[in-house]
Parts: structure tokens; C-alpha cells; sequence
């Protein structure tokens, strides 16, 4: 089977399976849809939230030089006009007079040919500015018009000023956002790697030019470390794209790519941005966004090194990675069926870590006693519908890496049988340890 077919496959897959077990909705389904918007259901918002508070710890929570912001999404239009995305911030796009469609020029393998009809009966490429307009205030004219932040960063570069000054933070130092961004999308495609409204997770770090090379390559390591130590990616699934047409005021830029269903793509952008977004914003601002090193009794523009992360295309790699289709194990554990799905999730990411499972439905009253326990410190679920085997198979198909079975033996051995979900090995755990078990096997 050629790639792109077997990664057709795996995305169609993926689609339907967070459709049904609820990761990932089409946005406004009942009303047909609305193209490149998405909702996240229960499972997948849960794993939303594991995703963000790791990379908040990982980003802000375990470093004494980087601090939060949470920024409104809408803001003084002037922001966007100082930052260059109301002039420039567009791609090129073309209509196909044959079919209609519509498609981003630089994505086009031969961009004289419709690639959805084959016509070559195309309109003149036209720049398309992306950013999402709306109104403030009550008339809808064009002194009016505000826009949804097209990304994070912006609102961290104009609030430099009232952060240093909050936190007492000298040179070098960063602050973090967590948030959504919106894009009016020519073509949106690939589930939610290219969606009109998206989570992004970015932060700026601000530092002496004269370091700027220096911590360009400290950030660009820590984040490959991030996706090899916390999200398990493997070097292969991995691969750096280092660009070669840089920005007028870019100094280095580096994204980190990987393997999607529908092929490599881009998951993080790390950028040495120089000193333009503070002085753009000094300029447009007139307020002086320059910094004061007392120590050696200089001024200077910090320079700005980014990284950026967008979350749905994180859980989307997550999920393409963790898919998986096992055959070997399945007549194991008592089951008919050819095909065990498991989605092989990293335990600090899986939606549910740890599932509590009676033997039988007359344990329940101390299985869910179990369960209540647990559920304060794992993300964990009750479940004592269907046979055991079923059970297992739900779970493994919404990648909870450990399923807690509560026996009759439990009654008297106070101790629970514990099946991991990659290996489907079980081991007799003791109630009081299993804390501790858990809290080793995920990882914190
Ligand atoms: P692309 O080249 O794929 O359009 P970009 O280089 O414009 O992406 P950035 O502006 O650097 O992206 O945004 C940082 C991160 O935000 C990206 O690496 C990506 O993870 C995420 N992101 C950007 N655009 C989208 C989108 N339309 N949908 C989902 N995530 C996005």
C-alpha cells in the first residue's frame, strides 16, 4: 500500500474514532458542520488539559525566569498594524472557475492545475489577508473594526513593560500564554492540523542580543528534549527543519516537524526574532519598551526568542502516534475479535490513567469506594458494563494505560489486580501501595 493511502487510512480511522468515543467533534455537526472549527468532547478535552498543565510546568511552573499571561483575544487594533499583520499577514490563493474551490497557491504542487478537478480554468492568485475581523462598540463601520488575535505572542510583547515591572524580573527572562488564536484559513484540511480557530502555547523569552545565538540553542534543546522525555516521541516520528529564508529581522529560525498521518508537518516553530517586536511596538506605541540594565548602567532593545506550539496539532500528533492496530495480543483476555484498537498515549497524557473495574457488579459498593479514592489524584473512570474483556478494550481504545480490576479475592487480600495496557501483563498490587504504583508507572 502506497504512504499517502496508508495514511489516509489512519486519518480516516483516527477521525471516526474520536468522533465515537468522544475526543474530537466537527464544530456545529447538527447544523452541517462549520469548515475548520472543532470541539473537543469529553475525552478529548480532558486530554487538552493534561497537555496544557504539562507544558505550563514544563514552560513556567518549574523555571524561576519565566512568567504567566493571560491575555484578551481581542484588543487595540493598533497592535496588529504595529506587528505587520494587517498589511502582510495573507497568502496567495486562487479559485477554480470549474469547480469552485478554492486553494492556497503555495500548497499547490503545479499551481496552474485545479489539484481537486484537474481544470486549468484558474482565477489570478489574489492575496487573502487572514486575520478574523469583527466590530467593538455600537457602529459597524470601519473605525470600528477590531480583530481576534491571530496568535498569542502579540499581547506578550506589549504587556513587557507591566510585567517586568509587576515581577521585578531582570534581563534574561520570558512570559508564557496559553491560548486561542484564529485564522481565516483559505483551505482548511487535515482534521484539526489546519483549523480557523486553534490553541496555541508560546512563549517569549527576552534577552541581551549579545545572548540572543546563545539562547536560541538553549530553548531549541529544551523543547526537543520535552517532546522525547514527556511525550515520548521517538527521534524517527521527529526531524528539524532548519529554514533558510529567514525574516528581514530574524536572526535563526527552526521548526519542529512531525510525522502526520498525511505526512510531515509542522508542530513548533523556535525563532530568534531580534529586536523587532519590541521596537515595532515602541514605535506604533510611543512608549518606550527599551530596558534599563542597572547593573552596567546601559539601555537596550531586547532581543526576543520564541517558541510556539500549537495544541490541537500536539494532541493530533499524540493521537497519530499512539493509534494502533494489535493483532498478536488479541485472543488473550478471552476475546473473539481479530483487531484490539489501543491508542499507545503517554500515561501524563492519557485522558484516563487509571480505570477501576469490578469483577462483578456485586462489588460494586467497594470498587467505587476504590474508585473515589483513586479519582483524587489520577484522571480515572468506573466502569462494570459488559464482560471484563469488553471493559479492557474500551479502555484500551481510549488509551487509559492502567485498568484496576476489584475481585472477590480483593475482599479478603485487600489487593487489586492491575493490567497494563502495552504489555497486557497484569501484576497483584496491595490497595495501600497502589498510589504510589500508579504515581511511579505515569510518571509525575
Ligand atoms: P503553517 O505554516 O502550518 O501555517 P505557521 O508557520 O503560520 O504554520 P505559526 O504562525 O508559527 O504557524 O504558529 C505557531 C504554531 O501554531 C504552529 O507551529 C502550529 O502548531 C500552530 N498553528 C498555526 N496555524 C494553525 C492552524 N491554522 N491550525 C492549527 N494550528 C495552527
Amino acid at each position: 500500500m502506497a504512504d499517502d493511502v496508508k495514511g489516509q487510512e489512519l486519518m480516516d480511522k483516527l477521525v471516526s474514532l474520536c468522533k465515537r468515543r468522544g475526543f474530537i467533534f466537527p464544530s456545529s455537526e447538527i447544523y452541517g458542520g462549520f469548515n475548520g472549527f472543532w470541539d473537543y468532547g469529553p475525552y478529548g478535552c480532558r486530554m487538552k488539559r493534561a497537555v496544557e498543565s504539562l507544558w505550563w510546568r514544563e514552560m513556567v511552573e518549574t523555571r524561576d525566569n519565566v512568567e504567566g499571561l493571560d491575555s484578551t483575544i481581542i484588543a487595540n487594533p493598533t497592535i496588529w498594524k504595529a506587528s505587520g499583520h494587517i498589511d502582510q499577514f495573507s497568502d496567495l490563493m486562487t479559485d477554480c472557475k470549474n469547480c469552485k474551490a478554492r486553494h492556497r497557491v503555495d500548497q499547490m504542487e503545479d499551481p496552474t492545475t485545479c489539484p481537486v478537478c484537474g481544470s486549468k480554468d484558474l482565477t489570478e492568485p489574489k492575496e487573502f489577508n487572514l486575520m478574523m475581523k469583527t466590530f467593538v462598540g455600537p457602529v459597524f463601520d470601519d473605525e470600528h473594526v477590531a480583530y481576534l488575535r491571530a496568535e498569542t505572542c502579540q499581547p506578550i510583547f506589549v504587556n513587557f513593560h507591566s510585567v517586568r515591572v509587576a515581577t521585578r524580573q531582570k534581563l534574561p527572562f520570558g512570559v508564557a500564554q496559553i491560548g486561542k488564536a484564529f485564522r481565516n484559513e483559505i483551505n482548511p484540511r487535515n482534521f484539526t492540523f489546519r483549523s480557523r480557530e486553534f490553541t496555541q502555547m508560546e512563549m517569549e523569552f527576552f534577552c541581551d542580543g549579545e545572548e540572543g545565538m546563545k539562547w536560541f540553542e538553549y530553548w531549541k534543546e529544551q523543547r526537543i528534549n520535552y517532546y522525547r522525555n514527556k511525550l515520548q516521541f521517538p527521534e524517527e516520528f521527529m526531524r528539524i527543519h532548519v529554514h533558510d529564508k529567514l525574516a528581514h529581522y530574524a536572526k535563526a529560525a527552526i521548526d519542529i516537524e512531525v510525522q502526520f498521518p498525511f505526512g510531515w508537518g509542522e508542530l513548533e516553530g523556535v525563532h530568534h526574532r531580534g529586536t523587532w517586536d519590541l521596537s515595532q511596538h515602541s514605535k506604533f506605541s510611543g512608549v518606550d519598551l527599551s530596558y534599563m540594565d542597572h547593573d552596567n548602567h546601559r539601555t537596550l532593545m531586547p532581543t526576543v526568542i520564541e517558541t510556539s506550539v500549537g495544541l490541537d496539532r500536539t494532541i493530533l500528533a499524540l493521537l497519530s502516534r499512539a493509534y494502533d492496530e494489535d493483532t498478536a495480543a488479541t485472543k488473550k483476555e478471552g476475546m473473539e475479535e481479530d483487531v484490539r484498537v489501543v491508542l499507545h498515549l503517554p500515561p501524563l497524557v492519557a485522558p484516563i490513567q487509571a480505570a477501576v473495574l469490578p469483577q462483578s457488579k456485586k462489588l460494586k459498593e467497594n470498587a467505587e469506594a476504590l474508585y473515589k479514592d483513586i479519582s483524587r489524584y489520577f484522571r480515572s473512570e468506573y466502569d462494570d458494563t459488559g464482560s471484563i474483556g469488553k471493559r479492557y478494550r474500551r479502555q484500551d481504545e481510549i488509551g487509559t494505560p492502567y485498568c484496576i480490576t476489584f475481585d472477590f479475592d480483593s475482599l479478603n487480600d485487600n489487593a487489586v489486580t492491575v493490567r497494563d495496557r502495552d504489555t497486557m501483563l497484569q501484576e497483584r498490587i496491595g490497595i495501600t501501595q497502589l498510589r504510589d504504583y500508579l504515581e511511579k508507572k505515569i510518571g509525575f
